[in-house]
């Protein structure tokens, strides 16, 4: 090997030791007679002294290493004079009397440092450099880790790893498809799994009852901090199992996942319906590290002559506690917040229960004090509190407010970055109604269990049927989500007529599936977790790309091997395919 020991691991007991390291030059000062470098490596920095006098020549190229230069030396390890309490290696130095040049470097594009001064899109083209950087690695170091529990949790469980293809048929949870023309098979197409569902439905058919992967996904779909075109998932499922069992054993592998990489114990996973979390949280995935919970107003805000609150489906009310000495800026700001085009409320109420016991809102004109006492009890606010208040239809309205509960949580430091709050979301709707295709789309996916309780109500009241569907959600994040599946051909093919699949269509795309369920399927269901979602989460980070070690950018592009890109003509032939060109928009 090119090194005895890595730059991370020398201390005092090595004194003396004759060692050799290898690795990149962090920096170098030159005092007086003296030159020091920090090489460094994935372990950490060590500290190389050269003396001018002792070797003048081999400090001489020493000086004339630069920065990420790859060098090998050979010295002796010694006590540092001037100790550097802040790193680990910090209490030696190493006396070099052999330098070797193993690789030279240009000047890297931005600063290998934990801050470095390169912009996002600069450090993603030299995401190699990128990845040498601390903050980066730590980040791998953590998923790695995190990978690895998962793994010996799930094994321990008895669960097995089973690989299913990449170059598959469309699979439906929601997204676009990425295809992979054949040219085997001309003018057809492979669409890469959006996920493994249907094969992890037959490994349950082939009796292999506890099943996992950790899988890439790949889904063609607008990106956001929290979305990749290519994702992974820890991916499960399970036969002969109810919801409960599903949710006690998901719950019990994060929960160790908390506490073998967090060193945290988490004893709290309520569940809540999806309903409620819709009623009070205005959102499927509630962040609930805080309160804030919404309270409707109706029956007291309503028929006092206020055309806004009047005219409106629903009067929704947060109470922000303490927070009655707002100022009218503030207040403002938080008004143009939810104008904004994005969350789209029409303006917004506020009363201020002031700490003196006098109340001023921003409808004095319209209501009085018994009527905003009336609301000070409904929403169990105290003198020093403030309410916000939004009104209007009653979708738009709850998700409106579920921003401005989250902006008042941020605001008033109440998402706290280590502090976990998961719950589980159960009882989600089977169907949900689609505006522009009008049509019924599966909330889930096709395969989702109605509740059997409400089956009867598929064909009269099809938006009220519940499914056996669950969401796995930490500090407003949809970790992961599954359901109990439907197990027999009959069901299946009812709820392909209720997604306005005509039989031939169900048939052609999902006749393997129905087939299989005709040869002893057994009842399953399973879930998937989201990996670098969760990852992220653990890291203290909204981003799912400072977890993936090539992250493409929002447009989709990996902007470091450029892709992607334009094929030869020849590959186009072989594959039968013809380009248009792009239309302007
Ligand atoms: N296949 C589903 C998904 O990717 C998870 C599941 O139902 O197990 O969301």
């Amino acid at each position: 090997m090119l090194r005895t020991h890595n730059c991370g691991e020398l201390r005092l007991e090595h004194v003396n030791q004759k060692v050799t390291l290898s690795g990149w030059v962090q920096k170098s000062r030159d005092l007086g007679g003296m030159t020091f470098i920090d090489l460094r490596d994935r372990y950490g920095i060590t500290q190389l002294a050269f003396n001018m006098e002792v070797n003048t020549e081999l400090c001489e190229s020493a000086r004339k290493l630069g920065r990420e230069f790859v060098v090998q030396v050979e010295g002796v390890v010694a006590e540092r004079s001037s100790k550097n309490k802040k790193i680990p290696t910090g209490e030696i130095e190493i006396i070099v009397d052999k330098l070797n040049v193993l690789n030279s470097s240009k000047t890297p594009p931005f600063t290998i440092e934990d801050q470095s001064d390169g912009g996002e899109e600069l450090r993603m083209k030299y995401r190699y450099l990128d990845l040498r950087r601390n903050p980066v690695r730590r980040n791998l170091e953590l998923r790695h880790r995190l990978s690895l529990a998962t793994h010996n949790f799930l094994d321990k469980q008895g669960f097995l790893e089973i690989e299913t293809p990449y170059l598959i048929k469309s699979t439906p949870e929601g997204a676009r498809d990425f295809v992979v023309p054949s040219r085997m098979n001309p003018n057809q197409f492979y669409a890469l799994p959006q996920s493994p569902q249907t094969f992890k439905q037959l490994l349950m058919v082939a009796g292999y009852d506890r099943y996992y992967q950790l899988v890439k996904c790949f889904r063609d779909e607008d990106l956001r901090a929290d979305r990749q075109p290519e994702f992974t998932q820890i991916d499960c499922e399970m036969a002969f199992v109810e919801q409960e069992d599903i949710l006690n054993i998901f719950e019990a592998m994060v929960k160790q996942l908390f506490k073998e990489v967090k060193g945290i114990e988490i004893t709290d996973f309520p569940r809540m319906e999806y309903a409620d979390a819709m009623k009070y949280y205005g959102s499927d995935k509630p962040d609930i590290r805080f309160g804030m919970r919404f309270v409707e107003l109706n029956q007291w805000a309503q028929g006092k002559g206020f055309k806004a609150f009047d005219d409106a489906e629903i009067v929704l009310a947060i109470k922000a506690e303490a927070c009655a000495d707002y100022s009218r800026k503030q207040l403002d700001a938080l008004t143009d917040f939810v104008k904004k085009p994005q969350i789209g409320a029409k303006g917004m109420v506020y009363v201020k229960y002031n700490a003196d016991g006098s109340v001023k809102s921003s409808v004095d004109k319209f209501y009085s004090a018994e009527d905003l006492a009336e609301w000070k009890t409904a929403t169990d606010a105290k003198d020093g509190d403030l309410l916000l208040i939004l009104s209007g239809e009653l979708h738009h309205t709850r998700k409106a407010m579920n921003e401005l509960r989250l902006e008042m949580g941020s605001q008033l430091g109440l998402r706290n970055k280590d502090e976990f709050a998961p719950l589980w979301v159960i009882n989600f709707p089977l169907l949900e109604w689609d505006e522009d295709s009008q049509r019924y789309h599966a909330m889930h996916h096709p395969f989702t269990s109605p509740k059997k309780e409400d089956v009867h109500l598929l064909d009269s009241e099809p938006g009220r049927v519940r499914a056996n569907a669950y969401d796995m959600v930490i500090n407003g994040v949809e970790i992961g989500g599954g359901s109990i599946r439907i197990h027999d051909r009959a069901l299946q093919n009812m709820m392909f007529h209720h997604l306005g699949f005509t039989p031939e269509e169900a048939q052609a795309q999902f006749g393997f599936l129905m087939d299989a369920f005709e040869y002893g399927a057994p009842p399953h269901g399973g879930i998937a977790l989201g990996f670098d979602r969760l990852a992220a989460l653990f890291g203290g980070s909204d981003s799912i790309r400072d977890y993936i070690a090539f992250p493409k950018n929002n447009t989709g592009r990996d902007v470091m091997i450029d892709s992607p890109s334009q094929i030869a003509q020849e590959q186009l032939d072989e594959l039968y395919l013809q380009l248009t060109p792009k239309k302007e928009e």
